[in-house]
């Protein structure tokens, strides 16, 4: 079985899918660690990785094996299940300065958060899909939720947040553009 963790960049995929893995006795296995071992796309200003090829090596590598794969491309992975971390946008701010991004790609992720871009593109590629609100829950509580969604066989519950309705508590965090 293999479960896809994403979300947008610093949402708690690494965490979640470190203690899942844990849990269910899965290995652990980070995209972009795979990716560089495998020589899997290249550095342009950041790690730019070349999906095509990354879903070709992980397919003959982990095929028959039980993985949960962490990684903000992870949701464009064959995966029998895909988890989509979401967070109220303002922490993902938050955290990822915190992480000493660049205000522009602070601005980039918080706005990816805001209008569900893994989502949507997860929704492309995948019909089993849990979407997880990880807002006010420690680690511990999102892989329990997890685990009580998987035990009860559901394989879809997408729709759960609706971050427009805290688009002003996000502006700050914002590149509006203008003068
Ligand atoms: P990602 O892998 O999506 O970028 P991380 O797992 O690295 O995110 O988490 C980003 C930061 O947020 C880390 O400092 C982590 O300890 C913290 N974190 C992750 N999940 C939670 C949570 N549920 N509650 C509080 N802090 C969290
Ligand atoms: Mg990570």
């Amino acid at each position: 079985m293999i479960i896809s963790i994403s979300g947008t960049p610093g949402v708690g995929k690494t965490t979640i899918a470190r203690i899942l893995a844990k849990r269910l006795g899965y290995e652990y296995v980070s995209l972009k660690d795979f990716a560089l071992r495998h020589g899997i796309g290249e550095m342009v200003e950041e790690l730019e990785i070349d999906v095509e090829k990354l879903v070709k090596a992980t397919k003959r590598e982990f095929e028959d094996r039980n993985v949960v794969f962490d990684g903000h491309l992870s949701h464009l992975i064959p995966s029998d299940l895909v988890i989509i971390l979401r967070l109220h946008p303002r922490i993902i701010g938050e955290r990822l300065l915190r992480r000493e991004y660049s205000k522009k790609k602070v601005s980039e992720n918080v706005e990816a958060e805001l209008v569900d871009v893994c989502l949507i593109e997860a929704i492309e590629n995948n019909e089993n899909i849990i979407e997880v609100d990880t807002t006010d829950k420690t680690p511990e509580e999102v892989v329990g939720e997890i685990l009580k969604l998987m035990k009860a066989g559901v394989k879809r519950r997408i729709g759960i947040v609706d971050w427009s309705e805290v688009y002003d508590d996000v502006i700050p965090y914002l590149d509006l553009g203008g003068e």
